[in-house]
């Protein structure tokens, strides 16, 4: 056994564990629909409230067009000429650079420079890359790119809830988050990820603490 180096979690694969393998292949999995719903947000900010004309103003862009702009990569930052580059990573840039490692490590020919390509290319070796000394790093950039597509395009992921005390700060903090790949997470404590069967163990746990009668 070791320990998984994103979750901290035991497991008998290399260097990441099963759930986290499932979480990263799930996250290059919507990428690419997540990018396309940044460029619907793009166009319904261009259209405003003033029906079908597109606005041919010369007012500055709205933070949100730029964030769109920025991460839709250097042919859409071509539309603000001129102008900095401000706010969010653009994705092609960060999946490319890893695609780009992926492919000189894996001694393959470069693949095209596209959101889809590259996140076929990444799909494609994903298994082996969980096995690479990177994964960590990986992860957490392809996180953290769903998050900021997600925040531009204005979808806040559906959280529930649950009944039961988050097993790391005793609080009722522990929610199911849509996308997020864990049964039940805390929402303070970064470490409290639990899997459907850790989650169904800890709700026995927790009912079965209440049904027994304290001892005074
Ligand atoms: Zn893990
Ligand atoms: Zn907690």
């Amino acid at each position: 056994m070791t320990e998984c180096c994103i979750c901290g979690k035991e497991t008998d694969l290399p260097r990441s564990c099963r759930q986290c393998r499932n979480r990263i292949r799930g996250a290059l999995l919507g990428l690419p629909e997540l990018v396309v719903q940044c460029w619907m947000a793009r166009h319904r900010v261009q259209r405003g409230g003033e029906g079908e004309r597109v606005s041919a103003s010369k007012e500055a862009p709205l933070p949100l067009r730029l964030d769109v702009l920025n991460l839709l990569g250097p042919s859409a930052d071509a539309v603000l000429t001129g102008e900095d580059q401000e706010g969010p990573v653009p994705v092609v840039g960060v999946l490319s650079a890893w695609a780009d490692l992926v492919t000189e490590q894996t001694r393959q020919r470069p693949v095209s420079g596209t959101v889809s390509g590259l996140t076929q290319h990444l799909l494609d070796h994903v298994e082996w890359a969980c096995r690479q000394e990177w994964i960590r790093d990986f992860a957490g950039e392809v996180e953290g790119l769903m998050k900021t597509l997600r925040r531009v395009s204005g979808i806040e992921p559906v959280r529930i809830p649950l009944p039961v005390i988050c097993p790391t700060c005793d609080l009722r903090t522990m929610v199911r988050e849509e996308g997020s790949g864990w049964a039940a997470e805390c929402r303070y404590c970064p470490a409290a990820k639990l899997s459907a069967r850790e989650y169904s163990q800890l709700v026995a746990a927790q009912a079965q603490a209440v049904s027994t009668p304290q001892e005074a």
